[in-house]
């Protein structure tokens, strides 16, 4: 009998082949016909360090021993201190505030909420969000109507909320996007969120560090509220601990996810400006931030982040993001010259380009037939339509990292 999953982002009626993973190692996933698949997009964006940490691995077997889950409305448990320490601590010292959730999504939600609740509680109330173009910050409907309309919100269309698009900062046509930022925070906006220096599920859209310093200026010189959604970006992807910081821009409300547990297990944070905070701090309860998960702040996800904390703080991270980043680009740069690739581009680990003539689409069936042909190699990559990029968890050494650069190269002459 087949089995009764359904699956994310599957079309089950394709009958793609889906591999079962018995365990995973550093860069790899081993399958149950006994494949070792290289994992060049870190299990969708989250891997950070590599597969099983052995310190990550060590603290979820530590805090199991311990707790479980607990009411987090209220109580409170070492894990989640721990991980609200650590970040503070490497966090821009204005995020003063630290709100747990689960995923990205909600991450993105509880931002969302936290900035109506500022301005509602200020007496002022403000409800329109702004957003930039080809923009993703996840799939509930909140986060949906933050991110770009098309193929992956067609059908949720009539829920979503009306946001301001601000065009995307085409190379050349910066100023466009800037200004079309200004004229919309003329109209008293409640907040901007910006995925920093790249845009992830929108096809790997880089911009530029000025760019991002100069929306975030516009921001705070029309006083509305800058969300950076570093859910991505965050934990060295773009070669920082943040993309937010080769900007210089401290943003008024900061969502972390995927890497925060070191991408082990599913925990997210809302960190916020004391601001924020305080807009919501009064003896008065119906002014207190009504937004709660059942598991928020989970012990052994806390235990999984602050571990990650600790391997930030205790091993050589930036190292091997540089390291990586520098095979990327290097790897790019041979790739590049092939000629049905356009646009090649790097930053920090991430490097990306699109295959072909064809304009980037999602549902352009090469996705599908590009992901069978790395498959086929053993080879976890998951192109965005006819974007191809590479986004290996740091601890992918020479071999690996140049077995998945040699298929990019082949699959550029198959197709
Ligand atoms: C993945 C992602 C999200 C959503 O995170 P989930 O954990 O999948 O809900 C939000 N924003 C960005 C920028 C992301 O890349």
């Amino acid at each position: 009998m087949s089995s009764p999953i359904w699956h994310p982002f599957t079309q089950h009626g394709l009958q793609e082949p889906i591999p079962l993973v018995t365990h995973a190692e550093g860069a790899a996933l081993h399958t149950a016909d006994g494949r070792r698949v290289i994992d060049a997009i870190s299990s969708w964006w989250v891997t950070t360090h590599g597969h099983r940490h052995p310190r990550i691995m060590a603290a979820i077997a530590a805090q199991a021993e311990r707790m479980d889950q607990i009411i987090f409305a209220g109580w409170t448990h070492e894990p989640a201190e721990a991980v609200a320490r650590g970040l503070t601590a490497i966090m821009p010292p204005e995020l003063t505030r630290v709100f747990f959730s689960d995923s990205g999504s909600t991450s993105v939600e509880v931002a969302l909420k936290m900035a109506l609740g500022f301005w509602v509680n200020r007496g002022a109330p403000r409800h329109r969000i702004l957003v930039l173009e080809h923009s993703y910050h996840g799939d509930t409907i909140g986060a949906m109507s933050a991110g770009a309309r098309g193929t992956f919100t067609r059908q949720y269309e009539p829920l979503l909320f009306d946001v301001g698009t601000i065009p995307f900062p085409e190379p050349g046509a910066e100023q466009r996007t800037l200004d079309a930022l200004e004229a919309a925070c003329r109209e008293h906006p409640a907040a901007f969120i910006v995925e920093p220096l790249v845009l992830g599920a929108g096809g790997m859209r880089f911009y530029a560090p000025k760019v991002l310093a100069e929306m975030r200026r516009i921001c705070v010189a029309h006083g509305v509220l800058f969300i950076a959604d570093e859910v991505m970006t965050g934990w060295g992807r773009t070669g920082t601990l943040l993309a937010c910081e080769q900007a210089g821009a401290v943003p008024d409300i900061l969502c972390l996810s995927k890497g925060l547990t070191g991408g082990s297990l599913p925990l997210a944070v809302t960190m916020a400006s004391e601001a924020i905070y305080q807009a919501h701090y009064a003896a008065d309860r119906a002014r207190m931030f009504f937004h709660s998960s059942s598991y928020t702040a989970n012990p052994i996800a806390c235990a999984a982040a602050a571990a990650n904390l600790e391997i930030w703080r205790e091993e050589p991270v930036l190292e091997r993001v540089a390291l990586l980043a520098e095979r990327q680009r290097a790897a790019l740069e041979a790739i590049a010259r092939h000629p049905a690739v356009r646009n090649p581009r790097s930053h920090g680990t991430i490097a990306a380009f699109e295959l072909g003539s064809g304009e980037s689409r999602y549902l352009s069936d090469l996705g599908p037939r590009l992901l069978a042909f790395f498959r086929e190699r053993d080879l976890l990559l998951r192109p965005l339509g006819n974007t191809i990029y590479v986004m290996p968890p740091y601890c992918i050494d020479e071999t690996d990292l140049g077995r998945v650069h040699a298929a990019i190269a082949e699959a550029c002459d198959s197709f």
